[in-house]
């Protein structure tokens, strides 16, 4: 069954975070109404929605009322409430689906999938004890990398092995009665990432494959083009179109890639727009969160055109300062508040994005103006 919004309509968010922000402002374009579910007052996106229903992520309630305000529900972060999405499905008002949620919010479901799918990923074993930790090195070897099973993001709930001395630290790391995956660490030459939307009818359109720097496992910087040849850019936008099909994709999704020795490594997926593909938003003729709304919304998704060459560098709240004080020169970037008040130092509070002709006359505008780099 296909779900049809008509402008003046209403789009339901479960989650109230910066994407759910940037999909209401494409949406509020549209002419649609937002609704939004979060428990945090004046949280990044009920700051421009129409309704904001303040309560936990897993209260029955408060989704029975988004139900009835919405005519179409949309969740924009992977740890929304399982058992609410579910419900949420049964109503048909949920055309992304509770199965790509079910799957991302477990990396060992992820990794699974990934597998089933016959794509590559690092090698793992799934441990809950500091000796299954000692068993799984024998065979991963060092580096490697351990990380919580459900809940972490940006680097969180992760702790890697570099040698047999950082093997005492996993003692520590590891808590009673959790899960956790470890894994091989690939040395890779780059990580990119896929960033996708898929019709209600099953269409698929590409955003231009993202290269991704991480600093502290926090995505620091984007860029486009990617450095990649056709033959990595084919295997990665495969492998994307087999996931989407297995997990039965609609609106925005996103997989993460290791590249290495032209052979892509599936990292991770996020069944929303992504971080790495806030580029989308100055540098194509339709976001990744216009073509998400597009999706959801069940009209047809627009072909992509791009500009050649795009830079987004995230400004977490260590940044924000310097660059506020900057703010009168920054001529030259797109600036994009995400509205947070406190600004903890690894807090995701904005980012900038540069375009231009090609990356190499972007690194030279930033060189000439001396654009805070960080
Ligand atoms: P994740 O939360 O799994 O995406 O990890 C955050 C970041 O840590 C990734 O974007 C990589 O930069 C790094 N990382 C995580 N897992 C691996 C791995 N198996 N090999 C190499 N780098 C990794």
């Amino acid at each position: 069954m296909t779900v049809r919004l008509k402008p003046g309509q209403t789009i339901g968010i479960l989650g109230g975070g910066q994407l759910g922000r940037m999909m209401a402002v494409a949406a509020k374009h549209m002419g649609y109404r937002i609704a939004v579910l979060d428990p945090k007052p004046d949280c990044p996106c009920a700051q421009v929605a129409d309704y904001h229903i303040e309560a936990a992520y897993d209260d029955l309630e408060a989704a029975e009322q988004l139900n009835k305000i919405s005519d179409v529900i949309t969740y924009e972060f992977e740890n929304v409430d399982l058992n609410m999405a579910n419900i949420l499905e049964k109503t048909g008002k949920l055309p992304q689906g509770s199965l790509p949620l079910e799957v991302t919010q477990n990396r060992q479901k992820e990794k699974q999938i990934a597998v089933e799918s016959g794509l590559n990923v690092p090698e793992y074993e799934i441990v809950q004890t500091f000796d299954q930790v000692e068993t799984a090195i024998q065979t991963i070897g060092y580096p490697a990398i351990i990380k919580t099973i459900t809940g972490g993001y940006d680097g969180k709930g992760q702790m890697k092995l570099n040698n047999e001395e950082d093997l005492s630290e996993a003692d520590t790391f590891i808590a009673p009665d959790s899960t956790y995956i470890i894994e091989a660490f690939i040395p890779f030459e780059q990580e990119i990432s896929v960033v996708f939307t898929r019709s209600q009818t099953s269409d698929i359109t590409y955003f231009p494959i993202a290269e991704n720097t991480h600093n502290n496992q926090i995505l620091h910087q984007t860029q486009i083009p990617a450095a990649i040849t056709e033959k990595v850019a084919n295997q990665a936008k495969e492998a994307a179109k087999t996931l989407a099909k297995k997990l039965q994709v609609v609106g925005t999704f996103t997989v993460e890639l290791f590249v290495k020795d032209e052979q892509v490594y599936i990292n991770e997926m996020a069944p929303r727009p992504h971080n790495s593909g806030h580029y989308t938003i100055e540098a194509c003729n339709v976001s990744q969160f216009e073509q998400h709304i597009r999706a959801i919304c069940g009209l047809p998704l627009l072909k992509i055109q791009s500009f050649p060459a795009a830079i987004m560098i995230n400004i977490l709240g260590k940044h924000r300062e310097e660059l506020l004080a900057e703010l009168p020169q920054l001529y030259d970037f797109h600036l994009h508040d995400y509205g947070k008040e406190e600004a903890r130092p690894a807090r995701k509070m904005g980012h900038i994005t540069i375009i231009g002709e090609s990356l190499e006359e972007i690194f030279k505008r930033i060189e000439e103006n001396q654009l805070p780099t960080w």
